[in-house]
């Protein structure tokens, strides 16, 4: 049978990565589903990282280890598809990958902004830029269905803000399933 989680996050970027330990923390169900084989997305890229609190000249690829730790802790489960199509309809959501599905009560986008493409084509509104039209508290037009960091439209940039708006959305969430 079908695993229906609490949480799909679509991108184990920064923003993908911080809300599922906020999700995990909340004892939540939760699934990470990235394209790339190792999750991480931009902040793999950067060699050193000075404004992380408490961890000064972290490079990018030890602060995804760690965060993947904090993950584990959490029993945050992990999965490589490439995403294409979300289906909106009813209480759970569908989520595939092909013809490969996964089901969940709520779906964060957290994909970053380079995959326009797999934006627009998303059930929810999208603006001029073809970024996800999501204000602060990550709610998109789509019932369940959020948007942080750089996938969405007006989020600040860099890595801590990135992390503040994954963080917002599980608030959001928990907010939503009260
Ligand atoms: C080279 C470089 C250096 C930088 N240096 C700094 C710095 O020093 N300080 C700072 O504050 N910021 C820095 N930034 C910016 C910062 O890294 C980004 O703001 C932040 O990482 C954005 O995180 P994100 O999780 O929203 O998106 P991303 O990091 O882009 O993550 C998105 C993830 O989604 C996945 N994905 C996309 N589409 C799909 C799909 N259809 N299905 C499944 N998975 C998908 C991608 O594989 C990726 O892992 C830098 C960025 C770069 C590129």
């Amino acid at each position: 049978m079908q695993q229906i989680h609490d949480l799909i996050i679509i991108g184990g970027g920064i923003t993908g990565l911080t809300a599922a330990v906020c999700a995990g923390a909340a004892e939540l169900d939760v699934l990470v589903i990235d394209r790339n084989p190792k999750p991480g997305g931009s902040l793999l890229k950067e060699q050193q990282i000075n404004s992380y609190p408490a961890l000064p000249k972290i490079s990018g690829e030890e602060l995804v280890s760690m965060i993947l730790d904090h993950c584990e802790l959490f029993g945050v489960q992990f999965e490589q598809a490439e995403i294409d199509r979300i289906d909106e309809d009813g209480a759970i959501k569908s989520v595939w990958a092909g013809k490969k599905e996964y089901t969940a009560t709520a779906v964060l986008i957290a994909s970053g902004k380079s995959n326009r493409e797999f934006l627009t084509k998303l059930p929810v509104k999208s603006t001029y830029n073809g970024l996800i039209d999501a204000g602060y508290n990550c709610r998109t037009s789509g019932s369940m269905i959020y948007a942080a960091g750089n996938a969405r439209c007006g989020a600040l940039p860099g890595i801590l803000n990135a992390a503040a708006d994954g963080e917002n959305s599980i608030k959001s969430f928990l907010e939503d399933i009260k």
